[in-house]
């Protein structure tokens, strides 16, 4: 006889909290294996040695460092859901739990979506709830969602080991995805403002830039009328990119930040070289691309005034998050089975900040809220997560209870979603826009 919903969901909760020391242990041993994106192959060797402790069969190297496991319910065909949690941690060398030879760090706590990725599955697993639904449910730690490191990775690039710098696209392009049909991933936060659980919230997209200016190396004391200072025209267009910020308009929530990664060898020469990095991201593709055509003007303008040559590399980002509303509901329901109301923030707004879930789910039905149980400033040297119930354990639950509704039943709900929902692109069409927002622009000496 089939049971029912509520009955495989507190079955699916049951077996996770029976579990809590598995969980919670696995997101404290991933804290002490901090790798930044692609690098992650200890991380990753933990994944897939955690999916084996599970009897599940792994693809490994996906991506570089991605690891699925495919694990079908026992109720016949239906669609592929796959819950994901990301490897990588970012270079915070004076976070507490800081590598101390590379200086990477669980600083945004990618750590807590592991043990709720896998929390999801062995609640669904353990319990025997899985045999109850239709369809699939794929478990995928997936690779580099920071984009960071942008030197290291376009060398990855030259080198033929991937194309995009950001994990989630690199896996839509080796098709590592194509099977999926819907994805969930819950992202921790350490803003009190987003509570327990936090649901409806936009992220920012972004493309990413890579800035060379070229100059012309003279003793900096003897001759520097000789030379042509590639630090000064970064310095100029540093200034010349911040006067662009009033001409930003407030709904395209517009951030650019850019960084001096070198600015000179040594203090008696002119810098030859000075190099850049920055983000625009934006809340829409059209008001990213505006400010990105006002950065390059500024880059432009300000190698002209120094005579510096100027080469200047635009890499395809992430775009806007678009979170599926019925899968939102679906986890709404769900969360409030687990924390009290007051806990749930149903509506944050746009967050500054920018996620590659956001490509999936403009392909994809997918849902990506924010779990509480962080403290400090997210990146940041005093990053961490304190309360692995709330960053882990209740996202494993609600994940698993939004699996039994979409899954149950023969998948209906998941079946409904699916045609309903209109991606806002195809696959192939995404990957196309990933490849026309790439582009190299190259200027010479004045
Ligand atoms: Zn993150």
């Amino acid at each position: 006889m089939a049971h029912s919903v509520d009955e495989l969901k507190a079955r699916a909760c049951a077996a996770i909290d029976e579990r809590r020391d598995t969980i919670v242990g696995l997101a404290r041993e991933v804290l002490a294996t901090p790798e930044t994106g692609f690098r992650e192959e200890r991380t990753s060797q933990i994944v897939a040695r955690v999916f084996g402790e599970l009897g599940l069969a792994t693809r490994a190297g996906l991506a570089i460092t991605g690891v699925r496991a495919d694990v079908r319910g026992g109720g016949g065909d239906g669609p592929t859901v796959a819950v994901m949690g990301e490897l990588d941690a970012l270079g915070v060398p004076d976070n507490p739990h800081a590598d101390a030879q590379t200086g990477a760090a669980h600083a945004c706590g990618h750590n807590a979506q592991i043990g709720s990725m896998v929390g999801a599955g062995l609640g669904l697993i353990a319990s025997g709830v899985l045999q109850e639904l239709a369809g699939s449910v794929v478990l995928f730690a997936v690779p580099a969602e920071e984009y960071v490191e942008i030197e290291y990775r376009m060398d990855l690039r030259r080198q033929g080991k991937i194309e995009f710098l950001g994990g989630k696209a690199e896996l839509v392009k080796v098709g590592a995805l194509d099977d999926v049909d819907l994805a969930m991933m819950v992202h921790a936060t350490s803003r009190p403002e987003e509570g327990r659980v936090g649901l409806r919230s936009s992220n920012n997209g972004m493309v990413a830039k890579f800035v060379r200016f070229l100059g012309r190396a003279a003793h900096a004391g003897g001759a520097p009328d000789q030379g042509i200072n590639a630090l000064n025209a970064a310095s100029l267009a540093l200034t010349a990119i911040h006067h662009q910020r009033e001409t930003f308009r407030d709904e395209d929530h517009i951030r650019v930040h850019p960084i001096l990664t070198r600015g000179g060898e040594t203090v008696n020469i002119v810098p030859r070289e000075a190099t850049m990095e920055s983000f625009v991201r934006g809340a829409t593709l059209d008001g990213i691309l505006d400010a990105n055509r006002k950065v390059d003007r500024a880059l432009r303008g300000a190698a002209l005034a120094i005579g510096a040559g100027l080469e200047i590399t635009t890499l395809p980002g992430y775009l806007p998050l678009r979170q599926e509303p019925r899968l939102l509901d679906l986890d709404g329901h769900n969360a409030a089975r687990l924390v009290a109301p007051a806990d749930i923030v149903a509506v944050r707004g746009g967050r500054g900040g920018s996620t590659d879930v956001g490509d999936i789910t403009q392909i994809m039905p997918a849902l990506h809220p924010y779990a509480g149980g962080a403290r400090g400033q997210g990146h940041g040297s005093d990053y961490e997560i304190i309360d692995y119930e709330t960053a882990s354990i209740v996202p494993a639950k609600s994940m698993a209870m939004t699996i039994v509704d979409l899954l149950a039943d023969g998948a209906s709900g998941a079946r409904s979603i699916l045609a309903e929902h209109r991606p806002a692109l195809t696959r192939d069409a995404y990957l196309k826009l990933l490849r026309d927002l790439g582009t190299e622009q190259t200027f010479d000496q004045a």
